[in-house]
């Protein structure tokens, strides 16, 4: 076999056109609602789309909880008391300025509008409609989405969707801490839906209303913060890394004082180089004891931390690992996308790590006769018991594995006319195009062990 494809590093040309269409065609990603004719930036997760979300959470979940004695997980309400919004400064603070453009009505973010930032509303054009100079004075229009909880509406029914799990974390801080008994340094780790009124959503899973986050935050003692800051920011870029993430694509982005939020003393964010430029995946933050003196102070409740035996009293302070799930999915989607040419036929692939792939393995009889169907079949449903598996009979074999690479399977395994004489069966291996003979009995093994000995990094 010749494969080529393209340089690596460089995405090929209308990648995200070209992924939008693959995710629907695959049944990775569909526009919610679509026969309604959809709803503003959020999206379903297809058959296969769930699977691959499922394989990154799972991944993270192992390293973050399983990994470590000093971290447990949670999975908090996603409506909570108004009060933690208040107090975590989400209600008072959580809102971009917009501006109106008074020719179409469209809103924008002032930090989009650069003349009108620097004091020429005169010369700012609206990029919809076209008009100049026409925008209303700038407005904060607030991200959290509200609701009202019970049957009657108005100010005192007013709940939110909470905007980023980690408060749930803090509020939960002192039941996780007296039921398990954990002494500080230690972590919650949660993941769940969060919800944002996004005002420029875009760029497919990139920037959505409703979206997943992994966050992790690790209690401290006060004057570790710098420590554990630094530890974090490395164990992270690790991890991801170890997805198989191309390393010349990823890099980190040191915020100055000037970026730094208001309740941050360091923060960096893991950027990825996606084909709309470098933008962040995963912040770390070194949240100082902002949050749980600000819930201890709203809440009336002692949020304290005892350390009896060094005769200690203090607030924690916390080290956060903020991932977004829905766009990690995204930067594994776009990092594995790769167009090829073989034997003079462009092929599309995805070349997901084969711990992430939602398929691990596809099974083929060669042909629809002489017993193979019955002996893939057969093969199919002992490798179940510990891969998924997808199996399929119907086109040419050429056809079947071409669907498989466009959903990043990494193993195609066929049963052949040799099969019916010596048990056998070949194994495809998704990227090298290379195939192997193995005996039907040791399919599940062999697999087990290539998905282990698979490199991190392409
Ligand atoms: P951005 O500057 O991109 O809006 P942020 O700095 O507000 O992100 P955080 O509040 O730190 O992000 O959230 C942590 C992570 O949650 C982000 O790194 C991102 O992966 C994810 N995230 C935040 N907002 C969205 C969104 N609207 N859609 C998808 N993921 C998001």
């Amino acid at each position: 076999m010749n494969a080529t494809s393209q340089s690596p590093g460089d995405h090929p040309d209308g990648l995200m056109d070209k992924l939008v269409s693959l995710a629907k065609r695959r049944g990775f990603i569909f526009q919610s609602s679509e026969i309604y004719g959809g709803v503003g930036s959020v999206y379903d997760y297809g058959p296969l789309g769930i699977e691959l979300k499922n394989n990154i959470q799972s991944r993270w979940w192992r390293e973050m909880v399983h990994g470590h004695a000093n971290i447990v997980g949670l999975d908090a309400g996603i409506l909570m008391n108004p009060e933690v919004w208040v107090a975590s400064g989400h209600v008072g603070a959580f809102s971009d300025p917009l501006a109106e453009c008074l020719s179409c009505h469209r809103r924008f973010r002032t930090d989009e509008l650069t003349d009108l930032e620097a004091g020429r509303a005169d010369d700012q054009q609206c990029s919809v409609c076209g008009a100049t100079g026409k925008w209303s004075e700038p407005k904060q229009f607030n991200l959290m989405f509200k609701t009202f909880m019970g049957v009657v509406e108005g100010e005192s029914s007013t709940v939110y969707l909470r905007p980023e799990t980690a408060q749930g974390i803090f509020v939960n801080f002192r039941n996780v801490m007296d039921s398990s008994r954990l002494k500080v340094p230690f972590g919650i780790a949660q993941v769940g839906k969060a919800f944002r009124n996004e005002i420029t959503p875009g760029n497919f899973v990139f920037r959505t209303r409703e979206f997943e986050q992994m966050e992790m935050q690790f209690f401290i003692e006060p004057g570790t913060g710098g420590y554990w800051f630094q530890e974090w920011r490395a164990w992270r870029m690790e991890w991801v890394r170890s997805l198989g993430i191309r390393p010349d694509r990823l890099r980190f982005h040191d915020h100055g004082p000037d970026e730094l939020a208001h309740y941050c003393a360091e923060a960096v964010d893991i950027q990825y180089r996606f084909p709309f430029g470098w933008q962040e995946f995963e912040g770390i933050h070194n949240r100082t004891d902002y949050d749980l003196s600000a819930h201890q102070e709203h809440s009336g409740k002692k949020l304290e931390y005892i350390d009896p035996a060094a005769g200690k009293r203090f607030i924690p302070h916390v080290i956060e690992t903020s991932a977004g799930l829905s766009r990690l999915l995204l930067v594994v989607l776009a990092d594995a996308y790769t167009e090829e040419e073989v034997d003079g036929a462009a092929r599309t692939v995805l070349k997901l790590h084969p711990s992430l792939a939602p398929v691990r393995a596809a099974v083929f009889p060669l042909i629809k006769k002489l017993g193979m169907p019955e002996i893939a079949e057969k093969l199919a449903a002992e490798l179940r018991r510990q891969h998924n598996v997808f199996f399929d009979v119907a086109g040419s074999i050429g056809r079947r594995y071409r669907r498989q690479d466009e959903a990043g399977t990494p193993f195609c395994v066929t049963v052949d006319g040799q099969t019916v004489e010596d048990e056998t069966c070949t194994i495809r291996h998704r990227d090298t195009l290379e195939q192997v003979r193995v005996p039907l009995s040791g399919v599940g093994q062999w697999i087990a062990a290539a998905v282990a000995a698979s490199p991190t990094s392409t």
